[in-house]
């Protein structure tokens, strides 16, 4: 069986006193197993990034973008093998794993630019004699921990802006498909990253934790569930660190009487069932906005489910691949046969469905009249599960949408401008989509929800990534003639 090990300073290592499996989610088998790192492994790593700073952080930032140029190229003529990749270890169809790749491309783009987003600024003669100017220097090494679901785009998201920043890096990816950091981080090296600006390690809360208390970590990323995320921010913070840890999502989709019904039902199957729901910004529940609404829309969602094609994601005909955990699919399946107890109505019950063989799938599930209280409202289910909460009108939407804990992504079908335009007002969610179901921003805008969905200050990549993988100076000179000097006792002013 493959034993999968750490990428240390452009070495492989690792010893495998403890490992965990690594799981075929389409056929149930265990392909491979990965090493879990000790505390000791994570400071050979953490070494070997501070020990590559100096040197990335003196080179010359066109050379540090021509990493980046290449980086993209070799992304783009490696997709199909680093696909194969997710799809093995993810179960993600390929299309959809191709999709991920060609986010994460825009995180390397947007990375390119740094001569430009590391500029500083410059104020002449703001007292006589007197500039000021600015400079954004690298925070130094940077933790990135990154989960499952997305096991190429996030580490993406993170190792981009904070490399080009002039920053090192110790990766610790989802330990469930540990694959696609490797071949990133080889596709960096060749790329012309020095060995030991990109290292990965994996591994589990002994790894994660060595990261957060190492003090040659300055900064750490973090994306994963919101219990998780909530405790890295707690102890990274505790520790001094620079923190930025994205959690869970439970995003919502407005339908108001006067959308397009059928986009909205497309959008709707598109957004709740790809990835298996397995996404970050996925849509899981839909709000209905009038019971007619609610009647059209669940009738239209239930007819089109019934055609979607669940299967291997090596599959060209798959649409929908399993889940990443038999324990996992089965806690998806037990928020569906729960919810009739609870008060809901079990529209499509995917639990029911049969595959062949010992892969992790489970079918698509739609559950009507959910209301706040319920298991299936309240916890993030992560699966292909979609809930429809009824409401009488829009104020009632905004207000459900308002109260929940997650806010990460939220979407609005209408045709109505002025409603859209109240909507963006009034909402108080991170990322907005009108009549987009999944408003994942472009690389050249940053990613980030509120409240349960992000810890801290900064979103991740794109404008707000630069800050927060820098640390700016501001340097006030002057160059007197000699005979200017004089000794002076009062605070400086400018006046
Ligand atoms: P997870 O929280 O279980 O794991 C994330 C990372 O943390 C992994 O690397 C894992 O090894 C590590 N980890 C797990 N338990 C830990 C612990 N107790 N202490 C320290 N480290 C620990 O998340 P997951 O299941 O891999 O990913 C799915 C979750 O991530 C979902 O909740 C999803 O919404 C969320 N997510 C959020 C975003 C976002 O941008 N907000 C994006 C993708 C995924």
């Amino acid at each position: 069986m493959t034993t999968i090990r750490h990428h240390i300073a452009g070495q492989e290592s690792g010893s495998a006193d403890r490992t965990a499996p690594v799981f075929n989610p389409a056929t149930g088998e265990r392909a491979a197993e990965v090493v879990l790192a000790s505390t000791a492994e994570v400071d050979a790593a953490v070494a070997a990034a501070a020990a590559a700073l100096p040197t990335w952080r003196a080179t010359g930032l066109i050379r540090r973008a021509d990493v980046f140029f290449r980086l993209r190229q070799l992304l783009v003529e490696n997709q199909d093998e680093l696909a194969a990749i997710i799809t093995r270890e993810h179960g993600k169809v390929l299309s959809d794993a191709k999709g991920e790749i060609s986010r994460g491309i825009e995180n390397v783009e947007f990375a390119a630019g740094l001569v430009h987003l590391l500029k500083g600024e410059y104020s002449e003669q703001v007292s006589r004699g007197v500039d000021v100017h600015s400079v954004k220097q690298p925070v130094g090494v940077v933790g990135a921990i990154t989960p499952f679901n997305f096991p190429a785009m996030v580490p993406l998201w993170m190792a981009a802006s904070a490399i080009a920043c002039g920053n090192t890096v110790v990766l610790k990816p989802s330990e469930k498909d540990p694959s696609a950091s490797l071949f990133l981080a080889k596709l960096f090296e060749q790329a012309g990253l020095p060995a030991g600006v990109l290292n990965v390690v994996h591994g589990d809360k002994v790894a994660v934790d060595a990261i957060l208390d190492h003090p040659d970590v300055r900064a750490v990323s973090f994306v994963g569930s919101t219990p998780v995320a909530r405790s890295i921010y707690q102890r990274a913070s505790a520790n001094g660190k620079r923190v930025q840890a994205l959690g869970g999502a439970k995003n919502h989709m407005v339908v108001m009487p006067d959308a397009d019904i059928d986009g909205a039902a497309d959008a709707a199957i598109s957004a709740a069932y790809g990835s298996a729901g397995e996404r970050c910004m996925a849509v899981s529940v839909l709000v209905a906005v009038g019971d007619a609404t609610a009647d059209t829309l669940v009738a239209k969602v239930a007819e089109r489910m019934a055609a979607l094609r669940i299967g291997d994601g090596t599959d060209p005909a798959s649409e929908m691949g399993p889940l990443i955990t038999r324990e996992h699919r089965d806690k998806v399946a037990s928020y569906v046969t729960g919810a009739a107890a609870e008060g809901a109505t079990v529209v499509v019950d995917g639990t029911q469905k049969s595959f062949e063989g010992d892969g992790f799938f489970i079918g698509t599930s739609l559950l009507d009249h959910v209301r706040p209280g319920m298991k299936a409202y309240d916890e993030e289910i992560f699966g292909p599960v979609l809930s429809v909460v009824r409401v009488e009108t829009y104020d009632e939407a905004v207000a459900l949408i308002n109260a929940n804990p997650f806010a990460n992504g939220v979407a609005l079908f209408t045709r109505d401008g002025g409603t859209a335009r109240r909507f963006e007002v009034d909402i108080e969610v991170g990322m907005v989509g009108v009549n987009v179901p999944i408003p994942v921003p472009v690389g050249a805008y940053s990613f980030g929800g509120w409240r349960n969905s992000l810890f801290g200050d900064a979103h991740i990549y794109g404008p707000e990534s630069i800050n927060f993988y820098t640390r700016s100076k501001v340097i006030t000179s002057r160059w007197p003639e000699p005979s200017e000097s004089q000794i002076d006792l009062g605070f400086p002013s400018n006046h």
